[in-house]
Order: structure tokens, then sequence, then C-alpha cells
């Protein structure tokens, strides 16, 4: 992010903040994974290649994989969560990357006015 001034900086950051806060409070980690399979009952469509779909929503967790079933009526909502907690992420890594550029004006900031300091007591002295 190329160095912007400090309001600038914190308008963007209250900007970010207010998105933050409009997101969805559904959202939900996890990727959504289909599995099609057939049943035992005889004459089935799925018999007939028709299978049935099986959605699962699916996470890491301490590197083993955490799997739950999503009814159907559901998916929708859930796809929408997955996005939603994308969104939130992203959102967090830009108000941090704000906050890095804070940080970074800061020390310049601090030097620009110690130059002006020292250039009045020349000016005065
Ligand atoms: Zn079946």
């Amino acid at each position: 992010m190329e160095q912007k001034p400090l309001k600038e900086l914190l308008a963007i950051r209250a900007h970010l903040m207010g998105q933050l806060r409009g997101l969805d409070p559904r959202l939900i980690n996890g990727s959504l994974a289909e599995t099609s399979t057939t049943c035992g009952r005889a004459g089935c469509r799925c018999q007939r290649g028709e299978k049935h779909v099986k959605v699962n929503l699916c996470k890491k967790v301490d590197g083993k994989s955490c799997t739950t079933y999503v009814p159907q009526d559901l998916v929708e909502e859930v796809r929408r969560g997955t996005e939603e907690f994308k969104r939130a992420k992203e959102l967090l890594k830009e108000i941090a990357d704000v906050n890095w550029a804070i940080i970074r004006g800061h020390g310049r900031r601090q030097r620009e006015k110690k130059r002006m300091a020292k250039g009045l007591r020349l000016v005065s002295s």
C-alpha cells in the first residue's frame, strides 16, 4: 500500500470497519462438497443413474478434516455463509494492512515534526 496521509488511512479504516459490521452473522468457515450416492431401495431413480446428491460442509481442524451434512434447504444459506466468511477474512486483512501503513507513517511523521521544529529553531535563533 502506498503511503497515504494519516487522515485518509483513518477514513479508509472506518469505512472497512463499517463493512465488517455489515456482514451477515451467518458467516461460516469451510467449503461445500457434493457427493452422489445410491440407496438400496428397489426401483429408486438412483439405480437408473439419477443419483442422490448429498452436500457436506468441510473444514480442517488441527490438520484433521471435519465434515457435517447440510440439509438441502440450507445449502444456499450455507453457500452464502462461506462467501461471507471469505469476505470477512479479506476485510480483516485490509484493515490490518491499513494499520501497517499507519505504523509505517508514524516514524515518518515524527521525523517530519523534528525537522520542522529544527527549522523553526534555526529561524528564531
Ligand atoms: Zn435411491
